[in-house]
């Protein structure tokens, strides 16, 4: 009998080998774009997560003929409208680092007081078959812009990110505890248990 393959749609080795441990005992094969030889990317044109984490799960669904999983992230601010939101990635513009990524985000957040920081990591899973059907799941971490950065650990604006239940920046928290935590553990844990289910509902590959 030939095992289901499922497509994790990312040109990050770390992020795939991350979904694939999370899947490993499910009885899929789990590949990643660069091992089905896909090298192309696709424009993110949504205004939310939901509509990215669709665009590629479908894209690839459709150009592999493969069961395909794709997300999108990315840090709301309430101060500043929800922003960085989609733009999280390109937030400051083109080519900076992470780093002067939160130096921007802490200069826009100049002045604004405690209360008014507050903020989420938000993660959106979607599962497409190559049919078109689409799944999709949410994840969320609320928390707090801090005022200086703090911890080493992480990416991205963890280390500008305060979890309230943890009295700690996201960058002080051990890998281990972020990835139970965060809201792509959320997402992803939520996404697993989708697909057990269509598995068992016997989802035809
Ligand atoms: P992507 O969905 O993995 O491409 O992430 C989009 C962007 O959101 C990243 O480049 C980061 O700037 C930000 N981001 C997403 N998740 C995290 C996280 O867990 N920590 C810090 N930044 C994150």
């Amino acid at each position: 009998m030939n095992t289901a393959r499922l497509l994790v749609a990312t040109h990050n080795p770390g992020k795939a080998r991350e979904y694939a441990l999370l899947l490993a005992d499910l009885p899929l094969v789990v590949t990643w774009l660069e091992e089905v030889g896909v090298t192309e990317t696709v424009e993110e044109t949504g205004t939310t997560f939901l509509e990215n984490a669709i665009i590629k799960a479908q894209h690839y669904a459709k150009l592999t003929g493969l069961l395909t999983w794709a997300d999108d992230s990315g840090l709301e601010v309430d101060a500043l409208g929800g922003r960085p939101g989609v733009y999280s990635a390109r937030y400051g513009g083109p080519g900076l680092s992470d780093w002067q990524r939160c130096e921007a985000l802490l200069a826009a957040l100049a002045g604004v007081p405690e209360p008014q920081r507050t903020a989420r990591f938000r993660c959106v899973v979607a599962l497409a078959h190559p049919d078109g059907r689409t799944w999709t799941t949410e994840g969320e971490i609320a928390g707090r812009i801090l005022t200086a950065p703090r911890g080493v650990n992480g990416f991205g604006y963890d280390p500008i990110f305060f979890v309230p239940g943890y009295a700690a920046a996201m960058a002080e928290l051990s890998d281990a505890v972020k990835n139970q935590i965060s809201h792509r553990a959320i997402a992803a844990a939520q996404a697993r248990r989708l697909l057990v289910d269509l598995l068992a509902e016997g989802l035809a590959l």
